[in-house]
């Protein structure tokens, strides 16, 4: 695409993922605790158009196979651009750069993970200042009312983390201001497809009070970038008729994901992870993940190193949960959904929360109601489910009084005349059957079950056990 640049770039190379044994270098990423990507609108004379700023080492200088803190800043000046497109043109980056063959970036924000591939460092892409050319161009291409652009990248380790606690502050500030106007005060929602380029039938829906899955494009974002480009990835999306409040079903937003999804997603609640979830791409910042031994959901974050309440890390629950599906309670959410006063209203909101880690639980802890802080358990008071009984008892947290406890178990006498001719009892048969196990669902479909034995056990609530 452009002579100057020693690989390819295009739409094609979106989605190429790169794996650890062909990376040359990784820079961010899970093994570095420090690494940005941040977008500023400056005044026209603070910018020289196309420059290209490497602050520490260049990729040419970093050693094959290692993880490097990293930093990616776009300044933007342009006489139609404000402040509240910052957050449009930085997610942009995560397009653009994966259109350069062999770079592939993932996630946002504080979040970001890149890796450049073996094969396109042999290339010759061993040099930040081909990608900020590259990103200059797509950027000023795509974004015509960008005028004027210059692109830095951090490497240098204290640089970076100099930067990174600036940068945290301006995230905060932006998705501050989207708080307090409510679903129901507007009448249009805003749609984001970036990453069907992962997960082919993932729609976001943006809402004032449902932030979009990867953190980093609010409501008015959203309006922003639908403003600016019309036909590019974030669009309008009119409302309609609110056909479920509880659970946030609105008209507008099934014709437009179905529409979007090209018929495979047909309906959509905003504010449930069970039924007709929101959909889950990849790039969400946390997994609301239920819990059936306790009925209530854990939450974990992508920073999280150890394994969850349920045994699984992060990487795990996210498998489960990503790809563009609506699973039954696993659910892809960002950190400011759960600032929401609608953050999963319709499974009970806070009041169905478990677990989570405690730094998460320490970024949100000003948003969960009061009375509930100590009930929800971190990785200091549960490691694993057992535990975690015991604490929510402890507790008494809302979610005992659900629990039900097993009766001693009555044996269903199996016909004298089935048990000697070997045969089977018919216990189960529908078209779609779901078992819960082990943190999991499975769902059979189209299973007919047959047993040996029929084992009964009666369920009785606790509350009826203690009368
Ligand atoms: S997570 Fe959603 S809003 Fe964020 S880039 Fe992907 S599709 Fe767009």
């Amino acid at each position: 695409m452009f002579k100057d640049i020693p690989v390819d770039v295009g739409v094609v190379y979106e989605g190429e993922r790169i794996r650890r044994n062909d990376m040359h270098v990784e820079l961010g990423g899970p093994d570095v605790k420090e690494k940005f990507e941040l977008a500023l609108v400056k005044k026209s004379d603070e910018i020289e158009d196309g420059k290209v700023s490497i602050i520490g080492p260049d990729i040419k200088d970093m050693q094959e196979g290692k993880s490097y803190p990293f930093g990616i800043l776009i300044e933007v000046a342009g006489a139609k651009l404000g402040s509240e497109l910052e957050g449009v043109v930085e997610r942009r980056i995560h397009a653009y750069c994966n259109f350069i063959e062999g770079f592939m970036h993932l996630n946002q924000r504080y979040d970001i993970w890149l890796r450049l591939g073996k094969k396109s460092y042999q290339k010759g892409l061993n040099s930040f200042n081909y990608i900020g050319k590259v990103l200059h161009r797509l950027f000023k291409s795509e974004l015509p009312i960008i005028e004027k652009m210059q692109v830095t990248f951090i490497t240098d380790a204290e640089k970076v983390k100099e930067l990174y606690s600036e940068a945290l502050k301006i995230y905060e500030a932006r998705d501050a201001r989207a708080r307090g106007l409510k679903d129901e005060e507007v009448d249009k929602f805003y749609g984001c497809v970036l990453c069907q380029s992962f997960a082919p039938t993932h729609v976001c829906v943006i809402t004032p009070q449902r932030y979009s899955n990867c953190g980093a494009i609010s409501w008015f974002d959203g309006r922003a970038a639908a403003s600016v480009d019309p036909k590019g990835p974030v669009y309008t999306i009119e409302r309609g008729e609110q056909l479920d409040a509880l659970r946030g079903e609105y008209s507008g937003v099934n014709e437009t994901v179905k529409k979007k999804s090209l018929g495979e997603i047909t309906k959509v609640e905003l504010y449930t992870a069970f039924g007709h979830p929101h959909t889950s791409c990849g790039c969400f910042e946390a997994v609301a993940f239920y819990v059936p031994e306790v009925d209530g959901f854990g939450i974990v974050h992508r920073g999280f190193k150890d394994v969850t309440v349920n045994g699984l890390p992060f990487s795990t629950l996210a498998d489960s949960t990503a790809g563009g599906r609506q699973i039954d309670g696993f659910h892809g959410i960002s950190i400011e959904y759960m600032r929401s006063p609608k953050f999963l209203q319709a499974d009970g909101g806070w009041n169905r929360i478990v677990w989570m880690p405690k730094e998460v639980k320490e970024r949100v802890k000003s948003f969960i109601p009061a009375e509930l802080v100590s009930k929800i358990a971190t990785e200091e008071n549960a490691k694993t489910v057992d535990d975690l009984k015991t604490f929510l008892k402890e507790q008494n947290h809302p979610v005992v009084t659900n629990w039900k406890e097993e009766a001693p178990a009555v044996e269903e006498a199996v016909p004298a005349e089935a048990r000697e001719e070997g045969q089977y009892l018919p216990v189960a048969s529908a078209s779609t059957l779901p078992l819960t196990a082990g943190g999991f669902k499975i769902i059979l479909k189209d299973a007919k079950i047959y047993a040996k034995k029929v084992i009964i056990r009666q369920m009785k609530s606790e509350k009826t056990e203690k009368r």
